[in-house]
């Protein structure tokens, strides 16, 4: 029984290509891993990392408690099946299976039981005496399973073993995996490029592309919060339709959607976890809608449908696909921005060429920011709220307290939206006071809770039980806000972590050598452990550049130490700020001490850092 943790693996081949980036996962004990994407995306790679058939170029793979990037694969207590299952074709099917086990000089009638057992839980027991060439596909990816089994490993590795096999079979192959995984009980991770396989199969999914983590969740999550449109698009079939458009505001909180082909309205409820940032109207979105989502009807209410012309008819069966345009000039040109596809049930009786009513269920919209692709409706959202600034204090969210020092001089008396990050509401004895508007129950006793505040909606990550209905008590940390005005950021909230770039340097003959980080015009000395992580990473480390990112715990000011001017103190109260320059590069720490512009000295634990290689954007350690 194993856990594998991926922690920032990274693999390059040659020095330049990159096939795999920060990889970071914690694959539980017992757990149904898919790693699924199009092709050349990573996943192989990744998987082959896991077995020790590659080299992993930077990061750590733990399975169990134990570190393996080193080990070797045999020793790793792993089993793999292949998508070519390479039997040896002279060799009956028991010997194929009883062939690793006796190479591993494991006993006789230990090795009998064990054959027996696993031709018995995959039912070829009365093949044991056949000849691979007298099998069927099925039969054989059967013995090719048996033969990974046999060994008892603790984490069972697949990549792609379905793929050779006809459609038919491979469903029947894919439930006879999944009822394989109930009876061994043991860690799977299992690699597809076939979405309906990774949804039907696994418990969690990572969804690659380019070698990245895209999103790593449940099936049902991936479905109804998509990361990104790359997620939304290759989840779920047929595809989701996506549509360019215009969003605003409206008063009475909801939104206004305008498309090329069509308008539509959202409710406030529907709209609320929209990005506000995207909801001026001036900002193309790129907006998705699964074909369930848009059904034929009869007429549809204004703002939650519209009409269009229909291109083609498919039945198939249980379902109905109506492809359809709102622009009769592009009806068949299939890459129209205004063209989309619609799933109905069956007998519609719609015939293409007609002009059709459609409405769209507005709660189960998707919206993606046009550049970066990645959604603005999250699940989580990041709170927006009004707040007024007047001789000194500030109103947010029903309570008025002083405004912080650091503020001060920094937004003059006016209106301001303060846009609020996860992880700066804290539920706490006092503070704002709210009331449970939904309670959306994300894991055992999480929730995210939205929370009506006067006429204002709150997110909040909630642990322990929450209902609709319940009165709740929260803080705002006015450090981490940003301070709008209109669309322009007033006062930046402050960043919980610091970047510096250099080199690592040593000097002086080999038994007085010393080793620093070199920033830009300062250095800092570093202990052994630190010298040696470095050296691990080879022996170019001396020519990288290199970016050091740290946080509170990172720099502490001392009595003695390197030299480092403070530019600047940011008083908010319960948490301070100072902002340094170091050599002649500035960061801004959180801090306790009180001090006082001019010069101090630091010392930097280095062992806190983070430290990455910038030409390859890559985590070292
Ligand atoms: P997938 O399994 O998702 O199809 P792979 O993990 O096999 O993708 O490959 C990921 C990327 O790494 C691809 O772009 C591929 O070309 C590249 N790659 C794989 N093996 C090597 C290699 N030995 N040398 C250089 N590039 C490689």
């Amino acid at each position: 029984m194993a856990k594998v943790s991926l922690k920032h693996i990274y693999k390059v081949y040659d020095g330049k290509v990159k096939a795999v980036s920060d990889f970071n996962l914690e694959i539980e004990d017992k757990q149904f891993i898919v790693f699924v994407g199009p092709s050349g995306c990573g996943k192989s790679t990744t998987l082959r990392m896991v077995a020790g058939l590659e080299e992993i170029t930077a990061g750590e793979l733990w399975i169990g408690d134990k570190l393996c990037n080193g080990v070797e694969p045999k020793n790793r207590n792993i089993a793999m099946v292949f998508q070519n299952y390479a039997l040896f074709p002279n060799m009956t099917v028991y010997d194929n299976m009883a062939f690793g086990l006796r190479m591993h000089k494991v006993k006789k009638d230990e090795i009998d039981r064990r054959v027996r057992s696993a031709a018995e839980i995959l039912g070829i027991t009365e093949y044991l005496d056949r000849k691979p060439k007298a099998l069927s596909g099925g039969q054989r990816q059967r013995v090719a399973l048996g033969r990974a089994i046999v060994r008892e490993p603790n984490v069972f590795l697949f990549d792609e073993p379905l793929s050779n096999l006809d459609a038919k079979l491979r469903a029947k192959m894919r439930t006879e995996i999944t009822r394989l995984h109930k009876r061994l009980n043991t860690t799977f991770i299992y690699v597809t490029h076939d979405q309906v396989e990774a949804m039907t199969m696994g418990d969690r999914i990572v969804v690659m592309k380019g070698g990245l983590i895209q999103q790593a969740d449940t099936p049902q999550n991936l479905f109804r919060w998509p990361a990104n449109k790359f997620v939304a698009g290759f989840i779920g079939t047929p595809q989701m339709n996506f549509f360019n458009a215009l969003l605003t505001r409206r008063q009475d909180g909801g939104l206004d959607v305008r498309t090329e082909g069509f308008s539509l309205t959202l409710t406030a409820e529907e709209a609320c976890r929209i990005d506000g940032a995207y909801t001026h109207g001036d900002r193309t979105v790129i907006m998705g809608i699964r074909p369930d989502d848009i059904r034929p009807c009869a007429a549809a209410q204004p703002g939650k449908g519209f009409s269009a012309q229909v291109a083609l008819v498919e039945e198939l069966g249980t379902q109905t696909l109506i492809y359809a345009n709102t622009n009769e000039s592009q009806l068949m040109t299939e890459d129209s921005p205004t063209a989309f596809c619609s799933a109905a049930g069956e007998g519609t009786g719609i015939s293409p060429g007609s002009i059709q009513q459609f409405s769209v269920d507005t709660s189960k919209l998707h919206f993606f920011d046009e550049q970066t692709e990645l959604t603005i409706k999250h699940r989580m959202p990041v709170t927006y709220a009004h707040c007024t600034v007047k001789e000194g204090k500030l109103s947010i969210l029903g309570s008025t307290v002083p405004l912080p020092e650091a503020l001060r001089a920094r937004l003059a008396d006016g209106t301001y939206q303060a846009r609020i990050p996860e992880g700066a509401l804290c539920v706490a004895d006092k503070g704002c006071n709210g009331i449970v508007a939904e309670a959306d129950c994300t894991g055992k006793d999480e929730y995210i809770c939205r929370i009506a505040c006067g006429n204002e909606w709150v997110f909040l990550k909630h642990t322990g039980k929450c209902e609709k209905g319940d009165a709740i008590c929260f803080t705002v940390r006015l450090d981490m806000v940003d301070w709008l005005d209109g669309a322009d950021v007033v006062v930046k909230g402050m960043e919980q972590t610091f970047r510096l770039e250099g080199k690592f340097v040593r000097s002086g003959k080999f038994r007085s050598r010393e080793h620093y980080i070199e920033l830009d015009g300062c250095r800092i000395q570093t202990p052994f452990e630190f010298n040696q992580r470095m050296y691990d990473c080879g022996r170019t480390i001396f020519k990288r550049n290199l970016a050091f990112e740290g946080d509170e715990n990172s720099i502490k000011i001392t009595p003695e130490g390197t030299q480092a001017q403070v530019v600047e103190l940011l008083d908010y109260g319960e948490a301070k700020y100072i902002r340094l320059k170091l050599g002649n590069q500035e960061l801004c720490v959180k801090t306790v001490e009180d001090v006082r512009p001019g010069s101090v000295t630091v010392t930097v634990d280095v062992g806190t850092l983070k430290v990455y290689d910038r030409a390859l954007d890559m985590l070292l350690f």
